[in-house]
């Protein structure tokens, strides 16, 4: 089985490691800047055919202070990538973030190796010195990662239809699956959208403890204050009417 090819940000990818890397940004809380991306056999010679494959991208940091470089290649670490500062004293290439995703289906042999010797705790340079890198992740991959770490709301579908009947589902239940999860998690975006601004980007995700069904609520009960509707926190005609200026359909 092969990765599902995708060019993200200008950079050759594929979805498995444009996922890593969306995981990876939230946990740096900023971007990275892509200098090489994967499958891309003969581009970067001093690359040594690691990035031929999948799996692989090389970020920029020459800009970044010596910290921000060790929090990228922690962030990368943690959500299973092997991730290695490259520095102009060990090779022909500027300050940079080497990183193969661990247990890409299109790895290059050379990326292959390299992901061997990460977790041996080596440099996966061709001297196979000894890691330099935040020790503790060598054993993670982005499926443990996701296990650890679910998301509570899933990606939502390109879809602006909401049923009545999903939310008085949501009010009373916790489950982010089905179509209460999926046109819940469409509400609250919305609520969230700048251009709603009912809740904070925060309050898309309920506090540590609360369950789904209460936080939606409150999200509700919000959306109302903030359109001058009666508070009650339910998903009512008042709100349906809200979203279809919207743009939204509001199904039975
Ligand atoms: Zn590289």
């Amino acid at each position: 089985m092969s990765e599902a090819r995708i060019v993200w940000r200008r950079t050759q990818l594929n979805r498995r490691t444009v996922a890593m890397l969306v995981a990876a940004e939230k946990l740096y809380q900023s971007q990275f800047k892509f200098i090489q991306g994967s499958y891309n056999k003969g581009g970067v010679q001093a690359s040594a055919g690691t990035h031929d494959g999948g799996g692989a991208v090389d970020i920029d940091v020459v800009k970044q202070s010596p910290a921000q470089r060790r929090a990228i290649v922690l962030a990368l670490r943690k959500v299973g990538f092997a991730a290695w500062l490259r520095t102009p004293a060990q090779g022909r290439w500027p300050y940079h973030v080497h990183a193969i995703a661990i247990g890409d289906q299109d790895l290059s042999r050379g990326a292959a190796i390299q992901v061997t010797e990460y977790r041996r705790k080596r440099n996966g340079l061709a001297n196979r010195g000894k890691d330099d890198g935040p020790p503790g992740f060598y054993g993670i991959t982005w499926e443990l990662y996701q296990k650890a770490h679910p998301a509570p709301v899933p990606v939502a579908v390109p879809d602006s239809s909401i049923s009545l009947g999903a939310m008085a589902y949501a009010r009373t239940h916790d489950a982010m699956t089905g179509a209460w999860g999926a046109d819940r998690a469409r509400v609250v975006a919305w609520a969230a959208h700048p251009r709603v601004a009912a809740i904070s980007k925060a309050e898309t995700l309920p506090p540590a403890g609360v369950p789904w069904h209460l936080h939606f609520q409150r999200v509700l009960r919000k959306v109302q204050l903030k359109f001058q509707l009666p508070v009650t926190g339910i998903f009512n005609e008042g709100i349906a009417a809200v979203m279809k200026r919207y743009g939204y359909k509001i199904t039975a």
